[in-house]
């Protein structure tokens, strides 16, 4: 079985920790805005390259999610590759160069991880989402999380790699670190607290990992993402009619079966879940996604095999390296992220004059 093999894997060297990516969940925009500032904008830790990242610095400045459109919803292939004019919306512009500065998606060159940091409305606790369940990686990350004392979950998002649209699709591997409940806008130090430590046990685990530490294979229970639910709305308006059920409303991944309340219209009537199969309600009322139609999603629980993972010792790669020229090739590569503009992709706050000139 999955869980007796073991599977040698390429150490995690090169790791983006984003936020900001929507302006208004400012865990994210703490945690690096105080990295920022604390450290060197490219970290070298223990055996890894942490380059923090300031997502959506505009949006961050006026403390909203986005500008003109969704920043991530942007990284699918498709938009990654579309033509940019004068008229490109701003954050399609911005994920172009982020796709250049950590990916490019899909190549040998992209960031080994890409962790990016949200908060969301919902009483979702701390969540890693994905868009694989066979990240053993992610998933080995995501096991190390439970065993400190941090409640997790981990949602998977079954999409191919070009359709996969959010920022963290960009690296080798990748997740997005969801908290909630806090309301955009706001900052509140428990939150907080915990994204810190959520970041912290990651960086101690892909240390250990680099460092040759062999993980135990095991089983993790993951969410997959069945259906979302859009809130009944009225058939010529398309105004909401209804809101969350008092019965529902934060209850994030407490099981949902037929018949049991979702939503209570604006008249006191209760409307029932009327699917077949029970699942597991996520993002329940969460305030970005009432302009996406989504008042909830909705998932199957799995219980998922993970191998034992170790990284690859010296003379396992493929072609073999000296460790001169291993070194020789880290420097490269941390001389090439400070001259190729993670200056720039890392400003925030104030925008550099650049970014103005040229979306204004
Ligand atoms: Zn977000």
């Amino acid at each position: 079985s999955t869980e007796e093999e073991e599977v040698v894997l390429p150490t995690v060297f090169r790791v983006a920790l984003c936020g900001g990516t929507h302006g208004n969940e400012l865990s994210g925009v703490y945690l690096v805005r105080e990295r920022l500032k604390r450290k060197r904008k490219v970290e070298e830790e223990d055996h890894i390259y942490v380059v923090t990242v300031m997502s959506n610095p505009r949006a961050v400045q006026q403390c909203r999610r986005y500008t003109e459109t969704d920043l991530n919803r942007c990284f699918t292939h498709a938009t990654l590759s579309g033509p940019v004019t004068d008229k490109t919306p701003y954050e399609i512009v911005r994920s172009q160069e982020l796709n250049t500065l950590l990916g490019p998606k899909g190549s040998p060159e992209a960031m080994d991880l890409v962790c990016d940091l949200h908060n969301t409305t919902a009483n979702m606790g701390l969540c890693l989402i994905a868009y694989s369940d066979c990240d053993w990686i992610s998933l080995h990350i995501y096991r190390y999380l439970q065993m400190s004392d941090i409640p997790v979950r981990f949602i998977h998002f079954d999409l191919p790699l070009n359709e996969a649209y959010s920022l963290d699709s960009v690296g080798k591997h990748g997740f997005a670190i969801e908290i909630g409940p806090q309301a955009h806008g706001v900052v509140r130090s428990n939150i907080l607290s915990t994204m810190q430590e959520g970041v912290q046990h990651m960086l101690e685990w892909i240390h250990l990992f680099n460092s040759g530490t062999q993980f135990e294979g095991g089983k993790v229970d993951v969410y997959t993402m069945v259906k979302n639910v859009d809130y009944p709305r009225d058939f010529e308006t398309r105004g909401i009619t209804a809101a969350i059920h008092p019965q529902l409303q934060d209850r994030d991944f407490c099981l949902l079966r037929p018949n049991d309340p979702v939503f209570q219209t604006f008249s006191g009537e209760t409307l029932k879940y009327k699917g077949t199969e029970p699942l597991y309600p996520f993002f329940i009322n969460e305030c970005a996604y009432y302009e996406k139609g989504i008042a909830l999603s909705l998932a199957r629980q799995r219980s998922v095999g993970i191998p034992s993972i170790r990284s690859e010792r010296e003379g396992e790669q493929r072609k073999r390296k000296s460790s001169a020229e291993e070194m020789e090739e880290e420097e490269e590569i941390k001389g090439e992220m400070e001259e190729e503009g993670y200056q720039k992709l890392i400003e925030y706050g104030e925008e550099s004059d650049s970014l103005n000139g040229q979306y204004n």
